[in-house]
């Protein structure tokens, strides 16, 4: 996306929205622009009904009012009941609560099954859980980045405690079988949680089609603001307080509520769930195009993930190439893509995501992310496959 110029006037004060106008933003898996909708919704409570909602007086109630219906949005877009929605500081907070609050309050050392390539977020609340005597057992996806139900199967007992599988890759979009991988768990008297950061507002979820007892999301991936987010727990599920200090968010996640990050998180969510069709559709087609481009181009790569991938994540390694290199080259012509790989003085770190795929070093030290969002174009598309040009041929 080519920034437009956006004013925005608060008060008295211009706003000039990005001066940036040259840039092009391929990095919509790491964060998305706001919504100027989402940004307009959160703007009343941060000038005007700042109160705090869960004050006594007539000035907290529009605010109280606010959060609830955000809570009502939030669940109609996922099939969810609004009690079931938790707002959190986004997807790390919901990930940590649904790993560490399962294994917390069911304190018998039965184990977590994860898989080896899930966001930190996840891995690093399962080594925490794992330092406290709570087994976890790690699945490793397959060369294309899937973990199958039959891969389940095999580790799963019916002394497990909880399944957690990511909806989506966030650094190769791979979208998991989870309904089937869900059952199974739930065949084992098991919970299943997925970190779904990355999916929801980008395709169709339903928690209850899905079978889900806790599912994460976060705002900034989804143009909502960043900072906030929630987690999806199904009546009935068994999981500690996160926090501890007050009755926000039915008494289990306590602190003064983000009135106007939740407003602008589910006014983003609404939009995108509204418009998810055309969304997909655009940015497909944008996708299409660059590999095409690409094809066409000569360059040598190959594409990871498989072929049942989230719209707009494309990874792609290009053999013997170095990808932090081209992550800077392509900075310098105002191009922010990622990379899987990062280097210090001596050594090339490979990302834990490729490393679970076990592909060959030289591949993986060459990967790139390209991650396109509902505000990218065609001239994105030329300007990234030019660069890529520049660079590699
Ligand atoms: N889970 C996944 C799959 C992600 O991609 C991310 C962010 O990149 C997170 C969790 C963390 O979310 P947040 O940045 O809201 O803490």
């Amino acid at each position: 996306m080519s920034l437009e110029r956006r004013i925005f006037r608060i008060s008295s004060t211009s706003i000039e929205v990005s001066a940036l106008t040259q840039i092009v933003y391929a990095d919509n898996a790491a964060t998305t622009i706001m919504d100027v909708d989402a940004f307009e919704a959160m703007r009343l409570y941060l000038l005007q009904e700042y109160g705090n909602a869960s004050q006594p007086y007539s000035f907290a109630r529009q605010p109280k009012k606010a959060i609830q219906e955000a809570r009502e949005t939030v669940a109609s877009c996922i099939g969810a009941l609004p009690e079931e929605i938790f707002f959190t500081s986004g997807g790390t907070e919901s990930d940590n609560w649904a790993i560490k609050g399962t294994a917390f309050r069911n304190y018998d050392h039965r184990a977590t099954i994860t898989s080896a390539f899930e966001h930190h977020a996840v891995l690093h609340a399962c080594e925490a859980i794992e330092r406290l005597g709570c087994p976890v057992v790690y699945m490793w996806p397959d060369s294309k980045g899937y973990i199958s139900p039959e891969m389940l199967e095999r580790y799963i007992t019916d002394e497990t405690l909880l399944v957690s599988v990511m909806f989506a890759n966030n650094e190769i979009g791979s979208i998991q079988p989870i309904k089937e991988l869900c059952d199974i768990a739930h065949a084992h008297g098991a919970l299943f949680h997925t970190d779904a950061v990355q999916a929801v507002g980008h395709i169709d979820i339903d928690v209850n089609d899905l079978g889900v007892d806790m599912l994460s999301a976060s705002a900034h991936k989804f143009n909502g603001a960043k900072g906030v987010g929630f987690l999806y727990i199904r009546k009935g599920t068994p999981i500690t307080v996160y926090a501890d200090g007050g009755a926000q968010e039915h008494g289990l996640r306590a602190g003064t509520e983000n009135v106007a990050g939740i407003v602008s998180l589910a006014a983003a969510l609404r939009k995108n769930v509204e418009n998810l069709k055309a969304n997909r559709e655009h940015i497909m087609g944008l996708q299409k195009m660059l590999l095409d481009s690409l094809n066409e181009s000569g360059i040598h790569y190959t594409r990871n993930g498989g072929d049942h991938t989230l719209p707009g994540i494309i990874s792609l390694s290009f053999d013997g190439k170095d990808g932090e290199a081209i992550l800077h080259r392509m900075d310098l012509m105002g191009i922010c893509i990622s990379t899987g790989s990062a280097c210090d003085s001596k050594n090339t770190e490979i990302s834990h995501v490729l490393q679970a795929l076990c592909m060959p070093e030289s591949l993986a030290k060459g990967t790139i992310r390209i991650s396109l969002g509902k505000n990218n174009t065609e001239e994105d598309v030329n300007a990234i496959v030019e660069a890529l040009k520049k660079i590699l041929l």
